[in-house]
């Protein structure tokens, strides 16, 4: 076998899409192309195309949303399993990403922990959707309401997921996607912001063009800021006429193509893995529809490796999300114990997921889990 963990799927229809913006546009920045995405985006999540702001990854995404809603100083909840890229977002903000610990059942926010770390700065809440997974959203946004915080979901798994059948993305505070090469869909690389909160929305929205003021409309008007004032630090952090050339073909395809692809691959696995004894399997809500990004297996007893290993032999590569941020140097490097976090870690392994694996080739991953985790 030879099989991608994951990858870009994508074809001749983002080639001419990138090709249209090269021969018949000529301005590959941030122009009308990218006003067309906001307001697909929009259309799809249905809410208004100014409260989508398009960044260059999901992280400038994240970083954005975190700058206009946590003062200088605050404390921002965040589950410790997920990328680096979410505590990054806090502290090249200025700000503190306190690490929280996970359930066992989902890898998502324990809000028990959480509640623990509470400070007089705990400003924000930053749930991430961990394997596409929105799991008691609604309670992270109840305790957001009772301590006064903000909530920024980091929701890069979860494009084109729905949580009791409502879209992630089309309610809450500030919810941040990625469209970075492996996610549900990409624009290259890529993200974006949904606000609800129009002040936010503003702030996000100067700030990814270097916090001058209102620059994002006047690009899209095909004109520019020459006198111009500056209140606050911005960045380099829009995105270009190219990526979202990719991003509307890549939009386009998610209902028809892309979500189908993965919901079935996942469910095939599960399928062939729930009750398979030495290994279990992340809980979902049976009434949210998860369009997964990454599926994941915990392998118990210790046998993580040797499943690793003997999947390495078939020629399947498996991966790890995520090594926990509290044990990174920069985070504190395992000064706080999270051990929920710590045990998964032990025991969680990513199996190839991308709509561009077969059938064939989920089966005969899952015979190669079986007879290694017995
Ligand atoms: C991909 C990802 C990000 C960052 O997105 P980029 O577009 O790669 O910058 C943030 N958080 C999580 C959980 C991710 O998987």
């Amino acid at each position: 076998m030879s099989i991608r963990l994951s990858r870009s799927i994508v074809g001749a229809a983002e080639a001419a899409a990138v090709t249209r913006v090269i021969t018949e546009d000529g301005y590959l920045g941030m122009g009308g192309e990218v006003q067309r995405f906001e307001a697909e985006l929009a259309a799809w999540l249905g809410v208004e195309p100014r409260q989508i702001i398009t960044a260059n990854t999901g992280t400038a995404a994240l970083h954005l949303a975190v700058q206009a809603v946590v003062p200088p100083g605050g404390e921002v909840l965040v589950p410790t399993l997920t990328f680096v890229a979410s505590f990054q977002a806090v502290s090249g903000a200025g700000r503190v990403p306190v690490p929280c610990d996970v359930l066992e059942e989902t890898g998502t926010i324990d809000l028990e922990d959480a509640e623990k770390r509470l400070t007089e700065r705990t400003a924000a809440i930053m749930p991430v959707h961990y394997a596409s997974n929105p799991w008691q959203l609604e309670a992270v946004y109840d305790f957001a309401r009772r301590h006064g915080l903000r909530v920024i979901e980091d929701a890069a798994h979860a494009f084109g997921c729905r949580r009791h059948g409502r879209k992630i993305g089309s309610a809450g505070d500030m919810v941040c996607f990625s469209f970075d090469g492996i996610k549900n869909i990409t624009s290259g690389e890529g993200g974006c912001i949904v606000a609800f909160d129009p002040e936010a929305a503003r702030l996000c929205s100067d700030a990814r063009l270097l916090s001058v003021e209102n620059d994002a409309e006047k690009r899209f008007a095909g004109t520019r800021s020459w006198d111009f004032d500056v209140k606050r630090q911005g960045w380099r952090y829009h995105m270009s006429n190219i990526m979202a050339a990719i991003g509307r073909v890549q939009l386009s395809r998610l209902d028809g193509e892309f979500a189908p692809a993965r919901r079935a691959l996942a469910a095939l696995y599960r399928e062939e893995l729930s009750g398979v004894p030495g290994l279990a399997l992340l809980q979902t809500d049976p009434d949210d529809d998860i369009v997964p990004h990454i599926f994941e297996i915990r392998v118990l007893h210790g046998r993580k490796n040797a499943v690793k290993a003997r999947l390495a032999e078939a020629g399947v590569p498996t991966g790890v999300h995520y090594k926990p941020n509290h044990l990174l140097t920069l985070y504190g490097g395992g000064r706080v114990s999270l051990p929920v976090a710590e045990r998964l870690y032990g025991e969680l392994v990513t199996l190839p997921l991308h709509p561009g694996v077969s059938r064939e080739e989920v089966l005969a991953i899952c015979a190669a889990v079986r007879e290694a985790s017995a």
